[in-house]
Protein backbone atom coordinates (compact mmCIF):
# COMPACT_ATOMS: atom_id res chain seq x y z
CA UNK A 1 0.00 0.00 0.00
CA UNK A 2 1.26 3.35 -0.83
CA UNK A 3 2.10 5.27 2.38
CA UNK A 4 2.16 8.95 2.64
CA UNK A 5 2.26 11.61 6.15
CA UNK A 6 -0.41 13.45 4.82
CA UNK A 7 -3.39 12.08 2.68
CA UNK A 8 -5.25 15.42 1.39
CA UNK A 9 -8.54 15.06 -0.05
CA UNK A 10 -9.60 17.75 -2.53
CA UNK A 11 -7.82 20.69 -4.38
CA UNK A 12 -9.45 23.66 -3.33
CA UNK A 13 -7.98 26.59 -1.53
CA UNK A 14 -8.28 24.42 2.23
CA UNK A 15 -6.24 21.45 0.12
CA UNK A 16 -3.72 23.43 -2.02
CA UNK A 17 -2.67 25.78 0.83
CA UNK A 18 -3.14 22.57 3.84
CA UNK A 19 -0.54 20.62 1.03
CA UNK A 20 1.63 23.73 0.23
CA UNK A 21 2.50 23.86 4.27
CA UNK A 22 2.51 20.24 5.17
CA UNK A 23 4.73 19.24 2.02
CA UNK A 24 7.49 21.17 4.27
CA UNK A 25 7.08 18.24 7.18
CA UNK A 26 6.41 14.99 5.25
CA UNK A 27 5.32 13.31 2.02
CA UNK A 28 2.04 14.73 0.84
CA UNK A 29 -0.75 13.09 -1.43
CA UNK A 30 -3.74 15.13 -2.76
CA UNK A 31 -6.80 12.91 -4.30
CA UNK A 32 -8.72 15.47 -5.70
CA UNK A 33 -12.00 14.00 -7.95
CA UNK A 34 -11.81 16.34 -10.74
CA UNK A 35 -8.84 18.08 -12.30
CA UNK A 36 -7.26 20.17 -9.57
CA UNK A 37 -8.76 23.38 -10.35
CA UNK A 38 -12.34 21.64 -9.85
CA UNK A 39 -13.66 23.34 -7.06
CA UNK A 40 -15.69 26.34 -5.59
CA UNK A 41 -12.82 27.92 -4.72
CA UNK A 42 -12.18 29.22 -8.20
CA UNK A 43 -15.86 31.01 -8.34
CA UNK A 44 -15.51 33.16 -5.40
CA UNK A 45 -16.08 36.72 -6.29
CA UNK A 46 -16.06 39.09 -3.31
CA UNK A 47 -12.61 38.64 -1.65
CA UNK A 48 -11.41 37.68 1.18
CA UNK A 49 -12.11 39.95 4.52
CA UNK A 50 -9.07 41.03 7.08
CA UNK A 51 -8.79 43.95 9.33
CA UNK A 52 -5.51 45.43 7.43
CA UNK A 53 -7.38 48.98 6.92
CA UNK A 54 -6.52 52.22 8.49
CA UNK A 55 -10.12 52.32 10.39
CA UNK A 56 -10.36 49.09 10.79
CA UNK A 57 -9.46 46.68 13.85
CA UNK A 58 -9.48 42.65 14.83
CA UNK A 59 -11.78 43.67 17.74
CA UNK A 60 -14.39 45.62 15.03
CA UNK A 61 -13.92 42.59 12.84
CA UNK A 62 -14.62 39.98 15.60
CA UNK A 63 -17.79 42.09 16.55
CA UNK A 64 -19.50 41.74 13.15
CA UNK A 65 -18.40 37.97 12.92
CA UNK A 66 -20.56 37.51 16.16
CA UNK A 67 -23.35 39.62 15.37
CA UNK A 68 -23.66 37.71 11.91
CA UNK A 69 -23.46 34.46 13.34
CA UNK A 70 -26.48 35.47 15.62
CA UNK A 71 -25.54 34.15 19.59
CA UNK A 72 -23.82 30.85 17.60
CA UNK A 73 -20.47 31.76 16.72
CA UNK A 74 -17.29 30.25 19.04
CA UNK A 75 -16.20 32.95 20.36
CA UNK A 76 -12.18 31.08 20.63
CA UNK A 77 -12.27 30.51 16.78
CA UNK A 78 -13.52 33.45 16.24
CA UNK A 79 -10.85 35.62 18.27
CA UNK A 80 -8.18 33.42 16.35
CA UNK A 81 -9.65 34.39 13.25
CA UNK A 82 -9.54 37.91 13.02
CA UNK A 83 -6.41 38.17 14.65
CA UNK A 84 -4.26 35.46 12.47
CA UNK A 85 -5.96 37.25 9.63
CA UNK A 86 -2.67 39.92 8.39
CA UNK A 87 -0.53 37.11 8.49
CA UNK A 88 -2.42 34.57 6.54
CA UNK A 89 -3.06 37.49 3.96
CA UNK A 90 0.58 37.72 4.02
CA UNK A 91 1.70 33.94 3.29
CA UNK A 92 -0.92 34.28 0.00
CA UNK A 93 0.75 37.62 -1.04
CA UNK A 94 3.92 35.37 -0.39
CA UNK A 95 2.84 32.53 -2.68
CA UNK A 96 2.21 35.14 -5.43
CA UNK A 97 -1.66 36.20 -5.18
CA UNK A 98 -1.94 39.52 -7.14
CA UNK A 99 -4.23 41.13 -4.74
CA UNK A 100 -5.80 44.59 -6.27
CA UNK A 101 -4.15 47.90 -5.44
CA UNK A 102 -5.45 51.44 -5.10
CA UNK A 103 -2.19 54.40 -4.80
CA UNK A 104 0.19 51.42 -4.19
CA UNK A 105 -1.98 49.97 -1.69
CA UNK A 106 -3.98 46.95 -1.10
CA UNK A 107 -7.32 48.00 -1.86
CA UNK A 108 -10.09 47.48 0.00
CA UNK A 109 -13.94 47.02 -0.33
CA UNK A 110 -16.77 46.77 1.49
CA UNK A 111 -19.77 44.48 1.90
CA UNK A 112 -23.14 43.72 3.51
CA UNK A 113 -22.90 43.50 7.36
CA UNK A 114 -18.86 44.52 7.84
CA UNK A 115 -18.77 47.95 9.26
CA UNK A 116 -15.98 48.85 6.97
CA UNK A 117 -14.45 48.44 3.92
CA UNK A 118 -12.37 45.29 4.54
CA UNK A 119 -12.63 42.88 1.34
CA UNK A 120 -9.28 42.28 -0.02
CA UNK A 121 -10.21 40.95 -3.79
CA UNK A 122 -8.16 40.15 -7.14
CA UNK A 123 -8.97 40.96 -10.94
CA UNK A 124 -11.55 42.78 -9.43
CA UNK A 125 -14.32 40.05 -9.10
CA UNK A 126 -12.24 37.30 -10.06
CA UNK A 127 -10.49 36.35 -6.43
CA UNK A 128 -11.36 32.78 -6.31
CA UNK A 129 -9.61 32.12 -9.88
CA UNK A 130 -7.06 34.15 -8.81
CA UNK A 131 -5.92 32.27 -5.73
CA UNK A 132 -7.18 28.95 -7.19
CA UNK A 133 -4.60 29.31 -10.36
CA UNK A 134 -1.82 30.45 -8.02
CA UNK A 135 -1.74 27.92 -5.37
CA UNK A 136 -2.31 25.14 -7.86
CA UNK A 137 0.95 26.11 -9.87
CA UNK A 138 2.33 26.45 -6.47
CA UNK A 139 1.31 22.65 -5.68
CA UNK A 140 2.39 21.62 -9.80
CA UNK A 141 5.81 22.79 -8.86
CA UNK A 142 6.22 21.16 -5.36
CA UNK A 143 6.93 17.71 -4.42
CA UNK A 144 2.80 17.35 -3.57
CA UNK A 145 1.76 14.09 -5.50
CA UNK A 146 -1.59 15.37 -7.59
CA UNK A 147 -3.87 12.35 -8.39
CA UNK A 148 -6.46 13.90 -10.39
CA UNK A 149 -9.63 12.15 -11.26
CA UNK A 150 -9.48 10.53 -8.26
CA UNK A 151 -13.02 10.06 -5.67
CA UNK A 152 -12.00 9.14 -1.90
CA UNK A 153 -15.30 6.91 -0.97
CA UNK A 154 -13.82 5.52 2.30
CA UNK A 155 -11.75 6.82 5.56
CA UNK A 156 -9.85 3.72 6.96
CA UNK A 157 -9.28 3.48 10.61
CA UNK A 158 -6.80 1.18 12.55
CA UNK A 159 -8.16 0.79 16.47
CA UNK A 160 -9.97 3.26 15.84
CA UNK A 161 -7.39 5.99 14.27
CA UNK A 162 -7.05 7.28 10.81
CA UNK A 163 -4.78 4.46 8.73
CA UNK A 164 -5.80 5.81 4.93
CA UNK A 165 -8.52 6.10 2.44
CA UNK A 166 -9.96 3.81 -0.14
CA UNK A 167 -10.08 5.52 -3.78
CA UNK A 168 -11.34 4.85 -6.95
CA UNK A 169 -9.53 6.35 -9.97
CA UNK A 170 -12.17 7.34 -12.23
CA UNK A 171 -10.70 6.82 -15.68
CA UNK A 172 -9.75 3.30 -15.18
CA UNK A 173 -12.05 2.25 -12.17
CA UNK A 174 -9.29 0.44 -10.06
CA UNK A 175 -9.79 0.71 -6.41
CA UNK A 176 -6.90 1.70 -4.69
CA UNK A 177 -5.91 1.88 -0.40
CA UNK A 178 -3.51 4.53 0.28
CA UNK A 179 -1.90 4.71 3.99
CA UNK A 180 -1.11 7.45 5.74
CA UNK A 181 -0.85 9.27 9.38
CA UNK A 182 -2.70 12.04 9.04
CA UNK A 183 -6.07 12.92 6.69
CA UNK A 184 -7.35 16.43 6.23
CA UNK A 185 -10.82 16.19 4.39
CA UNK A 186 -10.59 19.12 2.17
CA UNK A 187 -13.86 18.51 0.12
CA UNK A 188 -16.19 22.14 0.14
CA UNK A 189 -19.53 22.50 0.47
CA UNK A 190 -22.48 20.80 -0.34
CA UNK A 191 -24.91 23.23 -2.59
CA UNK A 192 -25.67 20.73 -4.99
CA UNK A 193 -27.85 19.20 -2.49
CA UNK A 194 -30.18 22.33 -3.99
CA UNK A 195 -32.08 22.75 -7.34
CA UNK A 196 -30.82 26.27 -7.33
CA UNK A 197 -27.61 26.65 -6.04
CA UNK A 198 -24.09 29.23 -7.01
CA UNK A 199 -21.88 25.79 -6.34
CA UNK A 200 -20.18 24.09 -9.02
CA UNK A 201 -20.86 19.97 -9.30
CA UNK A 202 -18.02 18.92 -7.20
CA UNK A 203 -19.94 20.40 -4.10
CA UNK A 204 -21.80 17.30 -3.00
CA UNK A 205 -20.62 16.95 0.91
CA UNK A 206 -18.58 14.22 0.08
CA UNK A 207 -16.27 15.05 3.48
CA UNK A 208 -19.29 14.72 5.10
CA UNK A 209 -20.29 12.33 4.58
CA UNK A 210 -16.88 10.19 4.73
CA UNK A 211 -16.38 11.61 8.33
CA UNK A 212 -19.88 10.63 9.48
CA UNK A 213 -19.46 7.25 8.37
CA UNK A 214 -16.16 7.01 10.27
CA UNK A 215 -17.62 7.93 13.51
CA UNK A 216 -16.99 11.78 13.62
CA UNK A 217 -19.36 14.19 14.89
CA UNK A 218 -21.27 16.52 12.68
CA UNK A 219 -22.55 19.78 13.56
CA UNK A 220 -24.78 22.76 12.88
CA UNK A 221 -26.29 21.15 9.59
CA UNK A 222 -29.43 23.06 9.55
CA UNK A 223 -27.38 26.38 9.25
CA UNK A 224 -26.89 26.96 5.07
CA UNK A 225 -26.91 29.89 3.66
CA UNK A 226 -28.88 30.98 0.66
CA UNK A 227 -27.04 33.54 -1.17
CA UNK A 228 -29.78 36.71 -2.52
CA UNK A 229 -28.65 37.52 -5.70
CA UNK A 230 -27.88 34.68 -8.45
CA UNK A 231 -28.62 35.39 -11.66
CA UNK A 232 -32.18 33.94 -12.75
CA UNK A 233 -31.89 33.92 -16.14
CA UNK A 234 -34.09 30.79 -18.53
CA UNK A 235 -31.09 27.87 -19.19
CA UNK A 236 -28.57 29.28 -17.01
CA UNK A 237 -27.02 28.05 -14.00
CA UNK A 238 -27.93 30.51 -10.99
CA UNK A 239 -23.86 32.26 -11.34
CA UNK A 240 -23.36 34.71 -8.50
CA UNK A 241 -24.14 38.50 -8.57
CA UNK A 242 -21.52 39.25 -5.62
CA UNK A 243 -22.96 40.98 -2.31
CA UNK A 244 -20.10 43.75 -3.16
CA UNK A 245 -22.25 44.81 -6.18
CA UNK A 246 -24.79 45.81 -3.50
CA UNK A 247 -21.86 47.27 -1.45
CA UNK A 248 -21.07 49.54 -4.24
CA UNK A 249 -24.50 51.00 -4.20
CA UNK A 250 -26.62 48.60 -6.58
CA UNK A 251 -30.32 48.11 -5.21
CA UNK A 252 -33.09 45.66 -5.61
CA UNK A 253 -35.75 46.88 -7.21
CA UNK A 254 -39.59 44.29 -7.78
CA UNK A 255 -40.82 43.53 -10.91
CA UNK A 256 -42.50 46.92 -10.91
CA UNK A 257 -39.56 48.72 -10.60
CA UNK A 258 -40.03 49.52 -6.83
CA UNK A 259 -37.32 49.53 -4.43
CA UNK A 260 -38.64 47.28 -1.64
CA UNK A 261 -35.48 46.49 0.85
CA UNK A 262 -36.18 49.74 2.74
CA UNK A 263 -39.55 47.84 4.15
CA UNK A 264 -38.01 44.92 5.28
CA UNK A 265 -34.93 46.11 7.03
CA UNK A 266 -33.21 49.80 8.38
CA UNK A 267 -30.24 48.40 6.94
CA UNK A 268 -32.24 48.21 3.40
CA UNK A 269 -29.66 46.50 0.43
CA UNK A 270 -26.97 46.19 2.80
CA UNK A 271 -28.78 43.67 5.36
CA UNK A 272 -27.49 40.34 6.22
CA UNK A 273 -28.21 37.53 3.91
CA UNK A 274 -30.74 35.74 5.30
CA UNK A 275 -32.53 38.44 5.55
CA UNK A 276 -31.79 40.02 2.08
CA UNK A 277 -32.77 36.26 0.87
CA UNK A 278 -35.89 36.06 2.80
CA UNK A 279 -36.89 39.74 1.49
CA UNK A 280 -36.59 38.83 -1.84
CA UNK A 281 -38.56 35.29 -1.41
CA UNK A 282 -41.65 37.07 0.13
CA UNK A 283 -41.30 39.64 -2.60
CA UNK A 284 -41.29 37.34 -5.49
CA UNK A 285 -44.32 35.81 -3.95
CA UNK A 286 -46.28 39.11 -3.62
CA UNK A 287 -45.51 39.78 -7.38
CA UNK A 288 -46.13 36.34 -8.65
CA UNK A 289 -42.62 36.43 -10.33
CA UNK A 290 -39.65 33.74 -10.05
CA UNK A 291 -37.17 36.72 -9.85
CA UNK A 292 -36.48 40.90 -8.79
CA UNK A 293 -34.17 42.27 -10.08
CA UNK A 294 -30.41 44.04 -9.22
CA UNK A 295 -30.20 47.98 -10.59
CA UNK A 296 -26.83 49.11 -11.07
CA UNK A 297 -27.31 51.53 -13.95
CA UNK A 298 -27.69 54.45 -11.83
CA UNK A 299 -23.64 53.80 -11.11
CA UNK A 300 -20.92 55.16 -13.63
CA UNK A 301 -20.55 52.34 -17.11
CA UNK A 302 -17.00 52.61 -16.94
CA UNK A 303 -17.23 51.94 -12.80
CA UNK A 304 -19.20 48.98 -13.20
CA UNK A 305 -17.34 47.21 -16.38
CA UNK A 306 -14.24 47.80 -14.03
CA UNK A 307 -15.10 46.76 -10.36
CA UNK A 308 -16.91 43.74 -11.82
CA UNK A 309 -15.53 42.42 -14.77
CA UNK A 310 -16.17 38.79 -14.52
CA UNK A 311 -20.11 39.72 -13.88
CA UNK A 312 -20.40 42.22 -16.76
CA UNK A 313 -18.64 40.26 -19.35
CA UNK A 314 -20.50 37.21 -18.53
CA UNK A 315 -24.21 38.90 -18.50
CA UNK A 316 -22.73 40.29 -21.85
CA UNK A 317 -22.19 36.77 -22.96
CA UNK A 318 -25.90 36.44 -22.03
CA UNK A 319 -26.57 39.10 -23.97
CA UNK A 320 -27.09 41.32 -20.78
CA UNK A 321 -25.64 45.04 -20.75
CA UNK A 322 -25.77 45.72 -16.85
CA UNK A 323 -25.01 48.82 -17.01
CA UNK A 324 -28.40 49.64 -19.13
CA UNK A 325 -30.27 47.16 -18.33
CA UNK A 326 -30.83 45.81 -14.97
CA UNK A 327 -30.16 42.51 -13.55
CA UNK A 328 -32.80 39.41 -13.17
CA UNK A 329 -32.17 37.68 -10.05
CA UNK A 330 -32.98 35.02 -7.07
CA UNK A 331 -31.71 33.34 -4.04
CA UNK A 332 -29.65 30.16 -4.36
CA UNK A 333 -28.23 28.08 -2.32
CA UNK A 334 -24.77 29.20 -1.37
CA UNK A 335 -22.49 28.35 1.79
CA UNK A 336 -22.98 25.59 4.54
CA UNK A 337 -22.05 27.00 8.08
CA UNK A 338 -22.14 23.29 9.44
CA UNK A 339 -20.46 20.42 8.83
CA UNK A 340 -17.37 18.40 10.23
CA UNK A 341 -16.93 19.24 14.03
CA UNK A 342 -13.35 20.20 14.60
CA UNK A 343 -11.61 22.38 17.38
CA UNK A 344 -9.46 25.31 16.97
CA UNK A 345 -6.58 23.16 15.94
CA UNK A 346 -8.77 21.12 12.67
CA UNK A 347 -9.02 17.83 14.84
CA UNK A 348 -12.33 15.89 14.43
CA UNK A 349 -13.25 13.17 17.42
CA UNK A 350 -11.15 11.07 15.60
CA UNK A 351 -7.07 10.55 16.09
CA UNK A 352 -5.26 12.13 12.93
CA UNK A 353 -8.54 12.78 11.38
CA UNK A 354 -8.80 16.85 10.43
CA UNK A 355 -10.81 18.99 8.41
CA UNK A 356 -10.48 22.20 6.72
CA UNK A 357 -12.55 24.52 4.45
CA UNK A 358 -16.29 24.44 4.06
CA UNK A 359 -16.77 20.92 5.01
CA UNK A 360 -15.36 21.80 8.20
CA UNK A 361 -17.56 23.53 11.05
CA UNK A 362 -15.14 25.54 13.38
CA UNK A 363 -17.70 27.30 14.90
CA UNK A 364 -16.76 30.85 13.38
CA UNK A 365 -19.94 31.56 11.23
CA UNK A 366 -22.00 30.36 13.77
CA UNK A 367 -25.37 30.39 12.36
CA UNK A 368 -24.60 32.94 9.52
CA UNK A 369 -21.58 33.33 7.45
CA UNK A 370 -20.73 37.24 7.41
CA UNK A 371 -19.37 37.56 3.76
CA UNK A 372 -16.12 36.74 2.69
CA UNK A 373 -15.19 34.90 6.14
CA UNK A 374 -14.79 31.81 4.51
CA UNK A 375 -11.94 31.87 2.35
CA UNK A 376 -10.22 33.50 5.69
CA UNK A 377 -11.19 30.42 7.83
CA UNK A 378 -9.94 28.17 5.40
CA UNK A 379 -6.41 29.99 5.41
CA UNK A 380 -6.65 30.61 9.37
CA UNK A 381 -7.13 27.24 10.46
CA UNK A 382 -5.67 24.93 7.55
CA UNK A 383 -2.11 26.33 9.04
CA UNK A 384 -3.71 25.66 12.46
CA UNK A 385 -3.81 21.96 10.93
CA UNK A 386 -0.28 21.90 10.10
CA UNK A 387 1.12 23.25 12.89
CA UNK A 388 -1.24 20.94 15.63
CA UNK A 389 0.51 17.69 13.27
CA UNK A 390 3.99 19.00 14.84
CA UNK A 391 3.25 18.28 18.08
CA UNK A 392 2.49 14.88 19.83
CA UNK A 393 -1.29 15.04 21.96
CA UNK A 394 -3.60 12.48 23.02
CA UNK A 395 -6.68 11.72 21.97
CA UNK A 396 -8.89 13.30 25.03
CA UNK A 397 -7.33 16.95 23.98
CA UNK A 398 -9.14 16.46 20.61
CA UNK A 399 -12.22 16.05 21.99
CA UNK A 400 -14.44 19.45 21.69
CA UNK A 401 -15.31 20.85 25.24
CA UNK A 402 -18.52 22.45 24.15
CA UNK A 403 -20.24 18.69 23.82
CA UNK A 404 -24.03 19.55 23.06
CA UNK A 405 -26.37 16.69 22.60
CA UNK A 406 -25.45 13.75 20.28
CA UNK A 407 -28.35 12.46 18.36
CA UNK A 408 -28.19 9.34 15.70
CA UNK A 409 -30.26 8.94 12.40
CA UNK A 410 -33.54 7.76 13.42
CA UNK A 411 -33.52 4.07 12.25
CA UNK A 412 -35.19 3.39 8.70
CA UNK A 413 -39.06 3.87 8.23
CA UNK A 414 -40.43 1.93 5.08
CA UNK A 415 -42.74 4.69 3.47
CA UNK A 416 -44.93 3.80 0.39
CA UNK A 417 -44.79 6.26 -2.42
CA UNK A 418 -41.37 7.59 -1.91
CA UNK A 419 -40.52 9.58 -5.31
CA UNK A 420 -38.12 7.67 -6.94
CA UNK A 421 -34.68 8.56 -5.61
CA UNK A 422 -32.87 10.52 -8.46
CA UNK A 423 -30.86 13.81 -8.30
CA UNK A 424 -33.40 15.75 -9.97
CA UNK A 425 -36.46 14.73 -7.47
CA UNK A 426 -33.63 14.65 -4.23
CA UNK A 427 -32.83 18.71 -5.45
CA UNK A 428 -36.41 19.45 -5.73
CA UNK A 429 -37.50 18.46 -2.43
CA UNK A 430 -34.16 20.12 -0.70
CA UNK A 431 -35.29 23.22 -2.30
CA UNK A 432 -38.81 23.00 -1.42
CA UNK A 433 -38.83 21.61 1.85
CA UNK A 434 -35.54 22.12 3.42
CA UNK A 435 -34.95 25.66 1.80
CA UNK A 436 -34.97 29.35 2.64
CA UNK A 437 -38.19 29.19 4.72
CA UNK A 438 -39.13 25.43 6.53
CA UNK A 439 -41.76 24.63 8.55
CA UNK A 440 -43.21 21.33 10.29
CA UNK A 441 -45.30 19.96 7.96
CA UNK A 442 -42.32 20.42 4.83
CA UNK A 443 -39.26 18.83 6.79
CA UNK A 444 -41.27 15.82 7.96
CA UNK A 445 -42.21 14.94 4.85
CA UNK A 446 -38.77 15.20 3.38
CA UNK A 447 -37.02 13.41 6.31
CA UNK A 448 -39.58 10.17 5.66
CA UNK A 449 -38.77 10.04 2.16
CA UNK A 450 -35.11 10.75 3.00
CA UNK A 451 -35.24 7.58 5.25
CA UNK A 452 -36.63 5.80 2.63
CA UNK A 453 -34.02 6.39 0.21
CA UNK A 454 -31.28 5.90 2.77
CA UNK A 455 -32.71 2.41 2.99
CA UNK A 456 -32.30 1.69 -0.80
CA UNK A 457 -29.35 3.65 -1.47
CA UNK A 458 -28.02 2.40 -4.74
CA UNK A 459 -24.49 0.54 -5.02
CA UNK A 460 -21.96 2.66 -6.23
CA UNK A 461 -20.21 2.23 -9.20
CA UNK A 462 -18.98 5.61 -10.61
CA UNK A 463 -18.88 9.49 -9.52
CA UNK A 464 -22.71 10.27 -9.77
CA UNK A 465 -23.98 6.96 -7.96
CA UNK A 466 -21.67 7.39 -5.09
CA UNK A 467 -22.13 11.30 -5.09
CA UNK A 468 -25.66 10.47 -5.12
CA UNK A 469 -25.36 7.95 -2.15
CA UNK A 470 -23.35 10.86 -0.12
CA UNK A 471 -26.11 13.96 -0.99
CA UNK A 472 -28.76 11.68 0.22
CA UNK A 473 -26.88 11.11 4.42
CA UNK A 474 -25.96 14.73 3.85
CA UNK A 475 -29.63 15.54 3.22
CA UNK A 476 -30.86 13.50 6.36
CA UNK A 477 -28.58 15.39 8.54
CA UNK A 478 -29.82 18.63 7.51
CA UNK A 479 -33.50 17.60 7.61
CA UNK A 480 -33.51 16.04 11.13
CA UNK A 481 -31.00 18.93 12.58
CA UNK A 482 -33.81 21.71 10.67
CA UNK A 483 -37.00 19.47 12.56
CA UNK A 484 -35.40 19.47 15.93
CA UNK A 485 -34.37 23.32 15.78
CA UNK A 486 -37.27 24.97 16.96
CA UNK A 487 -36.70 27.93 16.50
CA UNK A 488 -35.37 30.60 13.76
CA UNK A 489 -31.59 31.56 14.09
CA UNK A 490 -29.52 33.16 11.39
CA UNK A 491 -29.85 31.33 7.89
CA UNK A 492 -32.07 28.94 10.02
CA UNK A 493 -36.06 30.11 9.32
CA UNK A 494 -39.10 28.13 10.36
CA UNK A 495 -42.04 30.15 9.28
CA UNK A 496 -44.23 28.10 12.51
CA UNK A 497 -41.14 29.20 14.97
CA UNK A 498 -40.37 33.07 13.36
CA UNK A 499 -38.63 33.86 16.55
CA UNK A 500 -35.30 32.70 17.92
CA UNK A 501 -35.52 30.72 21.67
CA UNK A 502 -33.20 31.03 24.60
CA UNK A 503 -33.52 27.15 24.67
CA UNK A 504 -32.05 26.61 21.51
CA UNK A 505 -28.96 28.50 22.27
CA UNK A 506 -27.07 25.18 21.77
CA UNK A 507 -25.85 23.23 18.75
CA UNK A 508 -27.14 19.93 17.13
CA UNK A 509 -24.47 17.29 16.48
CA UNK A 510 -24.88 13.94 15.16
CA UNK A 511 -22.73 11.17 14.99
CA UNK A 512 -23.24 6.98 14.63
C1 LIG B 1 -20.04 31.47 -6.40
C2 LIG B 1 -19.31 31.51 -5.08
C3 LIG B 1 -18.76 32.70 -4.64
C4 LIG B 1 -18.10 32.77 -3.43
N1 LIG B 1 -17.51 33.95 -3.03
C5 LIG B 1 -16.79 33.98 -1.88
C6 LIG B 1 -16.09 35.14 -1.51
O1 LIG B 1 -16.09 36.14 -2.21
N2 LIG B 1 -15.40 35.12 -0.34
C7 LIG B 1 -15.37 34.02 0.48
O2 LIG B 1 -14.72 34.07 1.54
N3 LIG B 1 -15.99 32.89 0.12
C8 LIG B 1 -16.70 32.85 -1.03
N4 LIG B 1 -17.34 31.69 -1.39
C9 LIG B 1 -17.16 30.50 -0.56
C10 LIG B 1 -15.77 29.94 -0.77
O3 LIG B 1 -15.42 30.06 -2.13
C11 LIG B 1 -15.73 28.47 -0.38
O4 LIG B 1 -16.23 28.31 0.92
C12 LIG B 1 -14.28 27.97 -0.40
O5 LIG B 1 -13.69 28.24 -1.64
C13 LIG B 1 -14.26 26.50 -0.12
O6 LIG B 1 -12.97 26.02 -0.31
P1 LIG B 1 -12.66 24.50 -0.03
O7 LIG B 1 -11.24 24.30 -0.37
O8 LIG B 1 -13.14 24.16 1.32
O9 LIG B 1 -13.63 23.72 -1.05
P2 LIG B 1 -13.63 23.68 -2.65
O10 LIG B 1 -12.94 24.84 -3.23
O11 LIG B 1 -15.04 23.45 -3.07
O12 LIG B 1 -12.78 22.38 -2.98
C14 LIG B 1 -13.26 21.09 -2.68
C15 LIG B 1 -12.40 20.07 -3.38
O13 LIG B 1 -12.68 18.76 -2.91
C16 LIG B 1 -12.78 17.86 -4.02
N5 LIG B 1 -13.58 16.72 -3.58
C17 LIG B 1 -14.82 16.72 -3.06
N6 LIG B 1 -15.20 15.47 -2.73
C18 LIG B 1 -14.18 14.65 -3.06
C19 LIG B 1 -13.96 13.25 -2.96
N7 LIG B 1 -14.88 12.41 -2.49
N8 LIG B 1 -12.78 12.75 -3.41
C20 LIG B 1 -11.84 13.56 -3.93
N9 LIG B 1 -11.99 14.89 -4.04
C21 LIG B 1 -13.14 15.43 -3.60
C22 LIG B 1 -13.40 18.73 -5.11
O14 LIG B 1 -13.23 18.16 -6.38
C23 LIG B 1 -12.61 20.02 -4.89
O15 LIG B 1 -11.35 19.94 -5.50
C24 LIG B 1 -18.01 31.62 -2.62
C25 LIG B 1 -18.56 30.42 -3.05
C26 LIG B 1 -19.20 30.36 -4.29
C27 LIG B 1 -19.79 29.06 -4.74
Amino acid sequence: MNYYDYIIIGSGIAGLYSALLAIEHGSVLIVTKGGIEDCNTRYAQGGIAAAIGKNDSSDLHFQDTMAAGDGLCNEETVRILVSEAPDRIADLIGFGVPFDTLDGEVALAREAAHSVPRILHAGGDATGEYIEVTLSEQVRMSPVKVLEYCLATEILLSDGQVGGIKAIDLRSGIVEEFACKFIILATGGAGRLFKYTTNGDTATGDGIALAYQSGAEIVDMEFFQFHPTALRLPGVSPFLISEAVRGEGGVLRNTEGQRFMPEYSPDADLAPRDVVARSILFEMRKTGSDRVFLDVTQLSATKVATRFPHIYRFCLDHSLDITRDMIPVAPAAHYLMGGVKVNAWGETNIAGLFAAGETACTGVHGANRLASNSLLEVLVFSKRIIERTQVDYDLTARRAKDIAPLYQLPSCEAVRDAPILNLPNLQSMLWDKVGIVRDLEGLHEAALTLAAWHSLLPATSDRLSYELNTMVINARLMTESALLREESRGAHYRSDFPRPSANWKTHIIFRT
